[in-house]
């Protein structure tokens, strides 16, 4: 499971430890981390580093509690276009640690479901301050085990963000069959047999595979290759509460018109009548709504990931939808 440690590790070398956590879009890569923060480690708290490649990022309001030190990285993805603020953000965070005290503050990733895990590795291996401050401990995975095998199909990024693990963490087993959770964990080991695998249901451990292979040395690569080939980001706000049967038909409509085209549906929104819910779809898999505590932002707020679709055909319809009510 995600390493929250602050202990020291040989490799770390008096460096603080990153744990890195990728997986492509919807891999429920924040059920992991919530899970792993819940209750707070003890001792210095961690610092969390989220990154979205939409500019509003709507988990933000999940992952709100005041245990927790979280500086959020959105509007483009950690591994190119904000790479740099990801730099950045690391080496402010050295000047924050109090004369005298030791340097063990360890940092969990949030990479965005589109990052490449090697240039990030990259950046904090090379980097002529980071590197003497800061270690790339463990690279966690999540694979989604009803569309973790489409992914790894169709989606190169999927395929690398796999190869990077040193821990595969295959989610959503509760959602399918036996058969189902082995033939992932089959795949994710014939492409990367050095990661061990950890099959997870609702955040929390059920099973262990080690892996096959001791990892190999691995030089991680400067630049990915554009990986986000006819992918667009639309983001949707509305400042009256939706109604919700109106809204579920329309995102019910628009899962099922482009099926997988839609990668990622997720954000809040704020329904007629009962307040702030989270709204979240992988592709076809629309997930019941979650209440949300009360926020200081009223309206709704929610961003699409798409592939091959107008961003502006997404836009007409959301609006005509706000405009009938
Ligand atoms: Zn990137």
């Amino acid at each position: 499971m995600l390493s929250l440690s602050t202990e020291p590790s040989e490799r770390q070398g008096g460096r603080r430890g990153i744990t890195l956590l990728s997986g492509f879009l919807g891999s429920g890569k924040t059920t992991l981390l919530r899970a792993a923060l819940d209750p707070p480690a003890s001792g210095t708290k961690p610092m969390v580093v989220l990154n979205d490649i939409a500019a509003s990022f709507a988990d933000g309001r999940f992952l709100t509690d005041a245990r927790q030190d979280v500086v959020v990285v959105s509007g483009g993805c950690v591994c190119c276009t904000r790479r740099d603020v990801l730099v950045d953000v690391l080496k402010s965070d050295l000047d924050h640690v109090p004369a005298g005290s030791p340097d063990v503050r360890h940092v969990i990733i949030e990479t965005s479901g589109l990052s490449d895990p090697g240039p990030i590795a990259f950046a904090v291996a090379t980097d002529p301050v980071l590197r003497h401050h800061y270690a790339l401990v463990h690279t966690c995975v999540a694979l989604d085990v009803l569309d973790g095998l489409r992914m790894l199909e169709q989606q190169e990024v999927a395929r690398r963000q796999l190869m990077a693990a040193d821990e595969v963490i295959v989610t959503k087993a509760d959602l399918a069959d036996a058969r189902v959770v082995d033939a992932v964990c089959a795949r994710a080991h014939t492409l990367n047999p050095s990661a061990a695998i950890t099959v997870t249901a609702l955040g929390r451990r059920v099973r262990q595979i080690p892996a096959k292979t001791s990892p190999a040395v691995r030089e991680p690569a400067a630049d990915s290759r554009p990986h986000l080939h006819g992918i667009a980001t639309v983001e949707f706000a509305a400042d009256v509460p939706l109604d919700w049967q109106a809204f579920s038909v329309w995102l019910s409509l628009l899962v099922h018109r482009h099926g997988a085209k839609v990668l990622r549906v997720k954000g809040a929104l704020e329904v007629e009548g009962v307040g702030h819910v989270s709204i979240n779809a992988v592709r076809d898999v629309v997930y019941p709504p979650e209440h949300l505590a009360p926020s200081a932002e009223p309206g709704s707020r929610f961003v699409c990931i798409v592939q091959g679709i107008a961003p502006d055909v997404l836009r007409r319809s959301f609006s005509t939808l706000v405009a009938a009510k």
